[in-house]
């Protein structure tokens, strides 16, 4: 069991979690709900014909809490990457092996890590938002500032956490799931 803390509880960070302690890991989610969804009401989420942005992150935020992540509302006040990760709030500092940015539109922590931008002040990362840093990666908006979208930023944050899931089992995985037995 790896334990990996996210910083940023919108789509991004909440997707990231879902599939994280749904399958078992250690997942703490720092965010004091602060995301940009509070000003959306979402008509183009696939499968959601129609949905309040606050409502969607409810719902998302109790199905998290319900695979066994921690939803911690603070603020991380600074990150360290030396030998794992170091995260701070005013209550503390947690440590993890695995660290997900999802800070939405202004990526402060990341930039104090010296992560590289792009011309569109997009943080660079690979296709499975992995950074320059060792098991760090950004997802969501950070990473695609100016082409945002929920459906986007959850698929970024379920695209890590599989690349993490992969990476502890040593092999591709995939969390497929089949319907009950009747
Ligand atoms: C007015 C408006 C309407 C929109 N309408 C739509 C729509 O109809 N459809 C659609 O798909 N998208 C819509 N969007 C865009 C959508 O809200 C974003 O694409 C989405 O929220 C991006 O998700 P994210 O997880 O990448 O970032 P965010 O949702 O921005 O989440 C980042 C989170 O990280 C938190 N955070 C940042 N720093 C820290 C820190 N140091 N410590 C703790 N927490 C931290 C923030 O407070 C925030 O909660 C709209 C946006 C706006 C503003």
């Amino acid at each position: 069991m790896a334990s990996i803390v996210i910083v940023g509880d919108g789509p991004g960070g909440l997707s990231a979690a879902l599939f994280l302690a749904k399958n078992g890991h250690e997942v703490t989610v720092f965010g004091t709900d602060k995301t940009a969804m509070n000003y959306a009401h979402l008509y183009n989420y696939l499968g959601i014909p129609e949905i309040d942005g606050t409502e969607f992150q409810s719902i998302a935020r109790r199905q998290v809490d319900a695979f066994g992540a921690k939803l911690r509302d603070e603020e991380v006040t600074s990150v360290t990457a030396e030998d794992g990760f170091s995260v701070s709030t005013e209550a503390g500092s947690v440590t993890a092996e695995y660290l997900i940015l999802t800070e939405g539109k202004g990526p402060k922590l990341a930039r104090t890590l010296g992560l590289k931008e792009d011309d569109t002040g997009a943080i660079v990362v690979d296709r499975d938002y992995r950074s320059s840093i060792e098991r760090l990666y950004v997802v969501g908006r950070s990473a695609r500032p100016h082409r945002s979208q929920a459906i986007i930023s959850a698929g970024a944050g379920a695209t890590a956490a599989l690349d993490i899931l992969a990476r502890e089992a040593g092999k591709d995985v995939q969390d497929w799931d089949t319907p009950p037995e009747a």
